[in-house]
């Protein structure tokens, strides 16, 4: 970011924005599972985070909640890094294509087999267990301890929300059968869940989603702490699939209006990154028809056009 840039976001009134989202009374908040249902839809929460690991938030911005989705960009840097050489059987078995369909449509690549791309619940099945690891419970810890380097900090799992996960899955179940009938998930359906479900449990906040989207923005480094969280060339691969795929299907729209890679979660989360620049979380349970967080939409809008953020955008005034 140039000097000017930063000064421009450190001079932004968050709490303003934050004020104005909360007469956004769009949006429904999730009920797939009881602990979801139960969000308090009037809560909204920013945050962001710059180059030197300082963090600007709002009122609501610890308050914490299950990641979800937005998990999906972290489990796959993980499974990318684990997997060396830049990733390349990661990159072979999971696709990167965007699919125009639900997060958890019930289909695969028909040539091959393998999930059409990480974002979506197939693909990450299938991340979430090619990180190192030998038993589920191993390779749940690897992305335990992988995903609280991206936040700064150790992070915990609701053990009630993962509960629910595992039970209420069975379309994440039909997923795994319909990719061990393709041959293309290695592990028994079971232990895929297990893993899965845990990954979309840990807890977090906006001001945590900030620092893990400032740790991709800044090339897999975390500006807060100085870990070197998975290498660069990895991180590259991570946000282009975000900028295509992270948005369920309101992707395209998202990517023209926001110009941002970015993950959003049925909870209501959504982290962006603005590369070399800044990372920026997002709470607000309300989502809209494709999944997305209401008021995390229209925060990013803002942010994206008051500071100038869109990755293809005219150059800093
Ligand atoms: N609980 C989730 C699942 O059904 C994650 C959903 C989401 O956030 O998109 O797999």
């Amino acid at each position: 970011m140039t000097r000017d840039a930063q000064h421009t976001s450190d001079r932004y009134d968050l709490d303003a924005l934050r004020s104005a989202m909360l007469s956004e009374r769009g949006g429904e908040v999730d009920d797939s599972i009881p602990e979801l249902a139960a969000a308090d839809p009037d809560v909204c929460g920013i945050a962001i985070v710059d180059r030197d690991g300082d963090v600007r938030d709002t009122e609501d911005a610890d308050r914490e909640f299950s990641i979800q989705s937005a998990v999906k960009p972290f489990v796959y840097a993980l499974a990318l890094a684990d997997a060396g050489d830049d990733g390349q059987a990661v990159l072979e078995a999971v696709g990167t294509e965007p699919t125009g369909e639900a997060f958890d449509a019930v289909i695969l690549e028909s040539e091959t087999g393998r999930p059409p791309n990480p974002m979506v619940n197939a693909g990450a099945l299938l991340t979430a267990n090619l990180v190192s690891g030998s038993t589920p419970d191993e390779r749940f810890e690897r992305i335990l301890a992988g995903i609280s380097a991206f936040a700064g900090h150790e992070l915990r799992v609701d053990a009630d929300v993962s509960e629910s996960e595992q039970l209420l899955g069975d379309r994440n179940r039909a997923l795994g059968y319909l990719m061990r009938s393709r041959g293309t998930l290695g592990v028994p359906v079971d232990d895929a869940i297990s893993v899965y479900a845990r990954a979309c449990s840990l807890v977090v906040s906006a001001e945590v989603l900030a620092v893990m989207g400032a740790t991709l923005a800044f090339g897999g480094r975390n500006p807060v702490t100085g870990e070197q969280v998975v290498p660069g060339s990895v991180v590259t691969t991570v946000l282009s699939v975000m900028a295509t795929c992270g948005m369920y299907d309101g992707s395209g729209g998202w990517m023209r209006r926001v110009g941002l890679p970015a993950k959003s979660g049925v909870a209501g989360g959504l982290v962006a990154s603005v590369p070399w620049q800044l990372g920026l979380g997002v709470y607000s349970p309300p989502l809209d028809e494709v999944g997305n967080s209401v008021r995390g939409v229209l925060v990013c809008e803002r942010l994206s056009d008051d500071l100038g953020l869109h990755v293809f955008g005219p150059p800093p005034a």
